[in-house]
């Protein structure tokens, strides 16, 4: 038979993918998540999206960057593994990481640039969500890379990768995100009231959890941080996506919530799934 054009998870399939540690485990294995995020005057957004990944069972949280940030995210966050970058420093050698999340609240200037090149030039999956997506609307180049890309734009981001206006892709986003995998040859999650997930041949995956409660300033960059987290498990860039949705939807169903919120919500989501006696509903 052949295959939907669209499809949708349940809280059992979710579960069946989720990582689940065993006796061989340590924090390498489990998976490394890096995070470049955040800048001068930004700082909300970094704590956010390495909370995201801290909070739905990371075995490490790397994360890189400018001072102010920097200060944030150590004051908050003691599990990550901190590199300060100076001013104009890309990212270099901060240590093993499995995936990347770059780009909320990372700005948009040369500096960030800098940042979002260096990251965009290792050998791992990197998720681009806000500030990387800009970038990558002003230089397309910057999504061509051999290693997995996972971008996740709501419809106004998605608007300036693709320069459609963003009232049509709000019309009719299943289409949207499909000439998005298109055009831009990565997978998208394309956020909104309901959220797409879409790849190359398969077909597109329809959230259906969440509520609109979750619109409300920072919850995109906690999904960021989930999303980093199944990536670098080894989920492959559809599923993560797809997994971190549902989550991240479950964590922020009941309001009101808010960023916060769901990123202390998600450890009890991930937990429920995994309990031994789950049974699809
Ligand atoms: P961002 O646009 O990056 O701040 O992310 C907002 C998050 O909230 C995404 O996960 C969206 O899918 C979700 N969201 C925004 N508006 C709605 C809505 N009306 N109903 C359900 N989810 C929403
Ligand atoms: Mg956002």
């Amino acid at each position: 038979t052949p295959e939907p054009a669209v499809t949708a998870l349940t809280d059992a399939d979710v579960a069946a993918m989720l990582p689940r540690p065993d006796t061989t485990s340590d924090k390498y294995r489990r998976g490394v998540v890096g995070v470049a995020a955040g800048s001068h005057g930004y700082t909300g957004a970094a704590v956010l999206a390495v909370g995201g990944a801290v909070r739905s069972g990371a075995g490490m949280v790397r994360y890189a960057g400018v001072a102010e940030p920097v200060a944030q995210v150590r004051a908050r966050w003691p599990e990550a593994v901190i590199t300060e970058l100076a001013p104009g420093e890309g990212v270099g050698e901060v240590g093993r990481v499995q995936a990347w999340v770059l780009g909320p609240g990372l700005g948009t200037g040369a500096e960030s640039l800098e940042i979002a090149r260096t990251v965009l030039a290792s050998d791992v999956p990197v998720l681009l969500d806000a500030d990387a997506l800009t970038l990558a609307a002003r230089d397309r180049s910057l999504l061509r890379r051999t290693a997995p890309v996972l971008v996740t734009p709501h419809a106004g981001e998605l608007s300036r990768l693709l320069d459609v206006p963003r009232e049509r892709i709000e019309a009719d986003p299943l289409d949207h995100v499909r000439r998005a995998v298109d055009e831009l040859g990565v997978t998208v999650l394309l956020k909104g009231s309901t959220t797409l997930v879409a790849r190359d041949g398969l077909p597109v995956r329809v959230n259906l959890t969440g509520s609109p409660w979750l619109a409300t300033a920072g919850t995109g960059d906690v999904l960021a941080g989930i999303a980093g987290t199944l990536l670098a498990a080894g989920l492959d860039a559809y599923d993560a996506a797809s997994c971190a949705a549902h989550l991240h939807g479950l964590a922020g169903a009941d309001g009101p919530v808010s960023a916060w919120d769901v990123l202390e919500a998600v450890q009890g989501v991930v937990r429920s799934l995994l309990e031994p006696g789950f049974r699809s509903k």
